[in-house]
């Protein structure tokens, strides 16, 4: 634990000055109170920072989403490729089978 230069009892939230800080922000180190302050990922963070965290995500989570979006759609050109060359292999076997069975 780090000592800080002035207690936490004496520090007043970055929202509320009329309010006790209860924690402080490690991301842009100020106090605040236990409404303006929440856990997230066995953190303590303010709104603010929260929002931007998790705004960070959010788009990360977005350039990650294409990926496997791109995959699927490469999957699905090859499965059809494939498909149509089983068919295309099928439509060319079939008629000379059916050709021969049938006696044309
Ligand atoms: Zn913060
Ligand atoms: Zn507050």
């Amino acid at each position: 634990m780090k000592a800080a230069a002035i207690p936490l009892r004496q520090q007043r939230c970055s929202n509320h000055p009329q309010r006790e800080a209860s924690a402080r922000c490690p991301e842009c180190t100020h106090y605040f109170c236990r409404e303006c302050i929440t856990e997230h990922d066995d953190r303590v963070l303010c709104a603010s920072c929260l929002a931007k965290l998790s705004l960070k995500k959010e788009t990360a989570r977005h350039k990650w989403a294409l990926v496997p979006r791109l995959a699927l759609a490469l999957l699905a050109v090859v499965v059809i490729y494939i498909v149509f060359l089983v068919f295309g292999n099928l439509l060319l076997t079939i008629p000379s089978q059916f050709h021969s069975a049938g006696g044309w």
